[in-house]
């Protein structure tokens, strides 16, 4: 059982991916509004190399959280900047949550996305509105768990989930940052959104397929 769900999770990864590679200019562009311009690279770099260890995870049997254990450690290590660091640190979060046994319906996902969201506030000490990409993932959090509890399958609550992930994406297009890179040119970066609150609305949009399917 929890093989099956190493396989899903690897398989949301195999997705993440493929929009990350769809999309590096854009998230490079985006990155270069305000910040150094390598988010997309950064992005690339740690998405090819999570689903490169969890492939081989998969290859040893690995239940869920060892392998999503696995694919956070290789994000962290080869992604480099400030997102990859985060990116990893929200995989290995998540892999704690989901253990190697449980069965993740609705409720366990949206616990573990919150408890993401709360660890990556305390290691990138952000706080909500300071144009990070927290800015869209505590709405997506939140939006998982009013789903969960409203009875709604995962497919279901992620896919909408998603979508409020997006919409918060877009909205960070009018914060001023007041952390990271962005800081400093915090005016020219009004009118783009945050590159890391959308890359992260393009990675959950892009597992919700697989959730379906
Ligand atoms: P770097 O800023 O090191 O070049 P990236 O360009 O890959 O790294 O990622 C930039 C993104 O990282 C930002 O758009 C923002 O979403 C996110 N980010 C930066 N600093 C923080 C932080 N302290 N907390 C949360 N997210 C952050
Ligand atoms: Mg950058
Ligand atoms: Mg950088």
């Amino acid at each position: 059982e929890s093989r099956r769900v190493a396989r899903r999770a690897a398989a949301a990864l195999h997705a993440v991916r493929a929009t990350v590679e769809e999309n590096v200019e854009e998230l490079g562009r985006l990155d270069a509004v305000a910040g150094d311009g390598d988010h997309g690279i950064g992005m690339q770099r740690g998405a090819r190399a999570a689903v490169d260890a969890i492939d081989a995870t998969l290859g040893f049997g690995a239940g869920a959280q060892s392998a999503l254990e696995a694919a956070g450690d290789a994000w962290a290590d080869k992604a480099g900047g400030t997102s990859g660091a985060l990116w990893g640190v929200a995989l290995r979060t998540l892999a704690a949550r989901l253990g190697n046994q449980e069965r993740p319906d609705a409720d366990v996902i949206a616990s573990g996305v919150q408890d993401a969201a709360d660890a990556l506030g305390r290691f990138g000490k952000a706080e909500r509105g300071d144009k990070t990409m927290l800015d869209s993932l505590f709405p997506f959090a939140e939006a998982l768990r009013r789903n969960a509890d409203a009875g709604r399958s995962l497919p279901e609550s992620w896919s909408a989930a998603a979508a409020v992930c997006t919409d918060a994406a877009a909205a960070t297009a009018d914060l001023v940052p007041k952390i990271g890179r962005a800081r400093p040119h915090a005016e020219k970066s009004v009118g783009t959104p945050d590159p890391g609150a959308f890359s992260l609305a393009l990675a959950v949009t892009a597992i919700a397929d697989t959730l379906t399917s």
